[in-house]
């Protein structure tokens, strides 16, 4: 068992461990019960370090404003992962682990989740966060293991993909070993390239495999001593046999809930996987299509990259078709068990390929967005997307806004110098594989090889779409916040999701941010008007609230589908023995959303940075309430009480008032906000 340290909670190690990939110099290092006290955990002790990585930069004199100056690919920036005092325990879901650096896309405040169980062996080798800094001259990997911390050669690695990558660390180190790894997205420094956990998991959003890149980090690989455990403060409250027990009671809740419950109950995610939950999505025309033009997909199309065509893919495949043979799997201690296992096979029964996947968001970035409708080609190019180490809806994204922009620019008569540029960069491209454009399966696999190799026009594409569309004088048809990629739930079709892709400060996502568009056939907000201004920025607010709690206890947001804050903090309260509620929890996830968006103020984003593409705002689709769009006045109505409720100026800075209010004057001591 990892032992109880002093004046800390239960859960904690107590320890950083702090690599230094220029000197070659390895350290621990105490954490800071201050940090550990104000952020919990995961999400909120990754932006306390990022803060203080970036602060300590200042403070030596190299910049005058660092946040703003370190080019993200440069070694000046920094890689954290941090777990939570949860992580390991069982707390269901508990292996997660969150990552923290400044992004190569938006070029503010980085930060990915993933799943799997990596977080579990790195902690139990004693850590609570790992601190990377500097830039090694030749790859490298990092093994963590009770008897060795070592920076390692990584040459053998250079040219593996992230799954060869990891196959070849758990051959070397066993199977128990746990391995996160780049491809050739991240060594290629594509900007929206993720680093992988396993063969399909991964710390997807916002360019930090490219940052791993950066500073010739290919993997690290950590294995614990077998049988070592985390202390808890109170293991009565996991006895399942104890009907009173927070643990019994959180069973009882996730085998009621209606996405979460196992399978035989019909629960969606554990019978479908992700996947499950599109068929619902479309039912409320939320689904994108064609870079977000529209929802409208015929209900044939939808039957054909269902969850329910995945699940039955194997059986109902024509003859002559691929068939996809698919097995349930999950996260460390797990009991909703999203993930599914595939294996693609040919009409003569040969094992074409296999991997992990496909996710409803990759199904619907790479598909429904493209007018792409055969699953089996889908899945392939999710594969291929992971073996590469790319961000999945930023890579869909990307390639939507490509189709839509050479569309554009081919039927138009006359043309702007930018956009006789795309022609001539696209000419390779059209020579081999047609004209770019939507509804063109043959040519999803080529684009994506192109992009992870920064090829020919995968090159500029390599940049993400803002970057690309700008290049060729067509910045409007980038569906970004912040340059980062928006998901597959059409903002118009609830102001609640719209509001929570503008506000966050990762840039448009749904998990970060708050994820309610679900919420209307899952749980929670089902009853408030999708299209209201009137108290939306409060359902906003509290669904980001809730979404960094999960990211800073270490929990899968799935979980948050069926439980209540509460009842995660009664599991918090028996891993730490402190005395969390609701409450203390929302308050450290406002602290942690304060903090990063001061980081991105650093960086130099403003209230400009927090609209939606005006496509969103201008051109009305059919949704169930009617045709609509997104309405600016009612929205800039939302974004101040937004700010207000959350304490910040109404330009969305956060006060000197709210700072001190949250003690984060400290950290921001010295380091001029104006
Ligand atoms: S619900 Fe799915 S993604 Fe979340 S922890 Fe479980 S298996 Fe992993």
């Amino acid at each position: 068992m990892i032992e109880k340290v002093d004046k800390f909670p239960c859960g904690y190690t107590g320890k950083i461990l702090s690599i230094d990939l220029t000197n070659k110099n390895i350290k621990t290092e105490p954490l800071d019960l201050r940090i550990a006290r104000l952020f919990f955990g995961g999400r909120g002790i990754g932006i306390a370090l990022l803060f203080k990585h970036f602060a300590s930069l200042t403070r030596n004199g190299k910049y005058k404003n660092p946040f703003a100056e370190v080019n993200p690919l440069s070694e000046n920036n920094v890689i954290i992962l941090s777990t939570s005092p949860t992580t390991g325990t069982r707390m269901p879901t508990s292996g997660r682990i969150h990552m923290n650096f400044k992004s190569p896309l938006t070029g503010g405040y980085g930060s990915s989740n993933g799943g799997g169980k990596w977080a579990v062996e790195f902690k139990k080798n004693g850590f609570d966060a790992v601190v990377i800094t500097g830039r090694s001259p030749k790859p490298v990997y990092i093994l963590i293991s009770p008897t060795e911390i070592s920076i390692r050669d990584g040459s053998s690695l250079a040219r593996l993909d992230a799954t060869e990558t990891i196959n070849f660390l758990k051959e070397n180190y066993g199977k128990r070993a746990q391995v996160l790894a780049i491809g050739k997205g991240g060594k290629n420094k594509v900007l929206f390239s993720s680093v992988m956990v396993d063969r399909g998991k991964a710390l997807g959003r916002g360019g930090g495999g490219a940052v791993w890149g950066s500073k010739n980090l290919l993997a690290i690989c950590a294995v614990s001593e077998p049988g070592t455990t985390i202390p808890v403060a109170h293991p009565e409250s996991f006895d399942l046999k104890n009907k009173k027990s927070a643990m019994y009671h959180i069973k009882m809740k996730l085998d009621m809930g209606k996405f979460t419950r196992r399978e035989e109950n019909y629960g969606i995610l554990s019978a479908m996987g992700s996947l499950g939950i599109l068929g619902m999505v479309n039912n409320y025309k939320q689904l994108i299509h064609n870079n977000m033009k529209d929802t409208n997909h015929t209900p044939e199309n939808i039957n054909r990259i269902s969850g329910e065509a995945l699940r039955s893919h194997y059986k109902n495949a024509k003859s002559g078709e691929k068939r996809i043979r698919v097995k349930k799997s999950s996260c460390f201690n797990c009991p909703i068990a999203c993930k599914r296992e595939t294996t693609i096979i040919d009409e003569k029964g040969r094992i074409i390929d296999k991997g992990e996947g496909p996710e409803f968001e990759s199904v619907t970035l790479l598909g429904a967005n493209l007018s792409i409708y055969d699953l089996s080609l889908i899945t392939q190019a999710s594969y291929l997307a992971n073996r590469y180490g790319l961000d999945t809806i930023s890579l869909g994204g990307t390639i939507a806004s490509f189709f839509e922009l050479y569309t554009l620019v081919s039927k138009k008569e006359k043309l702007i110098d930018p956009e006789k540029l795309l022609l001539k960069e696209t000419e390779n491209f059209t020579a081999k594989y047609g004209k770019p454009g939507f509804g063109k399966p043959e040519i999803l696999i080529p684009i994506i090889d192109l992009i992870g190799n920064c090829e020919d026009i995968g090159r500029h594409l390599a940049q993400g779409s803002y970057r690309f569309c700008s290049r060729y004088g067509h910045p409007e048809l980038s569906m970004s916040v912040k340059k980062l990629e928006l998901p597959a739930y059409d903002p118009r079709t609830s102001f609640s999701q719209a509001l929570c892709y503008e506000m966050n400060n990762r840039g448009g996502c749904h998990l970060e941010g708050g994820y309610t568009a679900p919420h209307a056939y899952c749980a929670g907000y089902g009853e408030w008007p999708a299209h209201r201004i009137e108290g939306t920025a409060l359902i906003s607010k509290n669904a980001t609230l809730k979404n960094t709690v999960m990211d800073i206890i270490g929990a899968c947001t799935y979980g948050s589908f069926s439980l209540e804050l509460d009842e995660y903090a009664a599991l918090v309260n028996g891993v730490t023995g402190d005395n969390h509620d609701s409450g203390t929890l929302k308050e450290i996830a406002r602290r942690t959303i304060t903090l990063e968006r001061t980081f991105n103020y650093l960086c130099g984003f403003t209230d400009r940075d927090d609209w939606l593409p005006d496509r969103f705002y201008n051109e009305q689709i059919d949704t169930n309430e009617g045709r609509l769009s997104c309405d600016r006045d009612g929205f800039l109505k939302m974004h101040i009480e937004y700010y207000r409720s959350m304490g910040w100026d109404d330009h969305g800075r956060p006060t000197q008032e709210t700072l001190k209010e949250l003690k984060l004057d400290k950290l921001i001591d010295g380091i001029s906000l104006i």
